[in-house]
């Protein structure tokens, strides 16, 4: 009798997570696993803002994909997805293509721009590790060439962040304490470097903990940050950027680096294959099927799954994913044994730990605020965490934080 086969998009956190807890609970006799990434490395996508600022290394947020899954029962496709073709259960790949009898979609998002002309071109992004390194790569190449230049522009030592949400705030937290290195390196004097941060809303971290984001504003600020509150980029230039503040007239801002961290939606491709989706994201079954497609899965920032309690979409993150992928493993096991009971979906919300540096972060953690270095000390527990939930105890030792103390 042939064989079912399984096909994972994405070997992000989702994807991973599918693959393996898949080849543990399903016999090399009951199914055939594909798994197909654009690299043939997994990166840690929560950990980008590190290797964006420079205070950790690319090459420490990825590993080898062939290092955490099982060769005898995967078989992975380095490849990137150009199209699902629901209706044939076919995915178009770059190099070629796959069929599927039960497709996983965790393809991760993408940056949302929300059409804001200039960012596509002008701005950066904390999406990937590609990205991340061209990021700190330029930073960098502002310092050096600072005192390159005879008349010397000071607009290439300001650094604009827009979007003060958890991807904006945990940047700031990792860029102030690259700075002081940069002047340092590059005899920069530190007095001239600007670092602005615009939130359109009214507020740091919107609907979080408001004696928690005082504190991650004061501690920013404290180490130079400017924060623009209630003030929205509205486009992005080759000199900098022009935001406006309610009836205000517009202002230019003059900076030689401009983040762009404002938000992500589903990745493009979901779109692109004709599924029905809000923002890139596919409101999925209880079971994290596609509506009327019983044989496809999406999991991670192009699901979108809703908060019942309060009526909106859980936001995406690597935990909602992780838990996704443990549950779609069981669903596939069901389903390749003709099982037609199927689990649903419940989101456990283990909490929020948000750094401000290596050595300091804020978080409410099974429902208690924490600050400071226990907030960090968590905030490590977290990260090592994810690693040992994909690769055992052998990946927490080999790109595991102890870094704690
Ligand atoms: P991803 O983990 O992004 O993986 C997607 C995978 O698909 C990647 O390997 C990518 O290479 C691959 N891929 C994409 N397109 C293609 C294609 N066309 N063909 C082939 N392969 C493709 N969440 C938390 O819970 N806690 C945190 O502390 C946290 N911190 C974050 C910090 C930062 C700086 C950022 C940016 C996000 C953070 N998040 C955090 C959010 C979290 O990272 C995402 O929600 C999570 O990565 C989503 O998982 P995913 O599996 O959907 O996608
Ligand atoms: P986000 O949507 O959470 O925050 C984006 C911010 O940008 C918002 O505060 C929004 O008001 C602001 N914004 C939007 N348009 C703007 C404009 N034109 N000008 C200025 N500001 C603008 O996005 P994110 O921070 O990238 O996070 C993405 C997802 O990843 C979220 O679900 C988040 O929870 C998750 N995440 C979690 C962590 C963590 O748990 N530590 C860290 C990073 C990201």
């Amino acid at each position: 009798m042939r064989k079912p086969k399984i096909v994972i998009l994405g070997a992000g956190y989702g994807g991973l997570m599918t693959t393996v807890r898949l080849q543990k609970h399903v016999g090399i006799n009951e199914a055939d696993i594909v798994l197909v990434n654009k690299n043939d490395y997994h990166y840690e996508t929560t950990w980008l803002h590190e290797a964006s600022a420079g205070t950790l290394h690319h090459d420490k947020v990825r590993y080898e994909i062939r290092d955490v899954i099982d060769r005898s029962k995967v078989d992975f496709i380095q490849d990137t997805v150009v199209e699902i073709k629901k209706d044939e259960k076919k995915v178009v790949l770059e190099k070629g293509e796959v069929q599927y009898d039960y497709l996983v979609i965790s393809l991760g998002g993408e940056p949302e721009t929300f059409g804001i002309k200039g960012l596509k071109e002008y701005a950066f992004g904390i999406t990937n590790v590609n990205s991340s390194r061209q990021l700190r790569e330029h930073i960098e190449y502002q310092f050096a060439t600072y005192n390159m230049e005879e008349e010397k522009n000071d607009n290439r030592l300001s650094i604009v962040v827009g979007g003060a949400g958890f991807t904006g705030i945990e940047f700031l937290g990792e860029l102030t304490n690259r700075i002081p290195e940069l002047c340092h390196e590059y005899d920069v004097d530190y007095n001239k470097v600007k670092i602005i941060c615009v939130e359109a809303a009214p507020t740091v971290l919107p609907g979080f903990d408001p004696e928690l984001v005082n504190y991650a504003v004061s501690q920013l600020e404290r180490k130079g940050v400017e924060f623009l509150i209630g003030t929205a980029i509205k486009e992005a230039t080759p000199d900098g950027i022009i935001v406006a503040k309610g009836e205000e007239e517009p202002r230019e801002i003059k900076a030689g680096t401009v983040v762009w961290a404002a938000g992500v939606r589903g990745n493009s491709i979901i779109e692109k294959s004709g599924f029905e989706a809000m923002r890139g994201r596919v409101k999925v079954t209880p079971e994290l099927r596609v509506p009327g497609f019983d044989d496809v899965f999406i999991i991670g920032d192009s699901s979108l799954v809703i908060n019942e309690e309060i009526n909106r979409p859980y936001p995406p993150t690597a935990q909602i994913a992780m838990q996704q992928g443990e549950l779609v493993a069981r669903n596939l096991a069901a389903l390749v044994r003709n099982k037609t009971e199927l689990e649903t979906f419940t989101f456990d919300n283990k909490g929020t730990v948000c750094s401000l540096g290596e050595d300091d972060a804020i978080g409410v953690v099974f429902g208690k605020k924490i600050t400071g270095a226990k907030a960090s000390f968590m905030k490590k527990v977290v990260d090592n965490r994810s690693l040992y939930m994909i690769g055992g105890a052998g990946l927490v030792l080999k790109k595991g934080k102890f870094n704690v103390f």
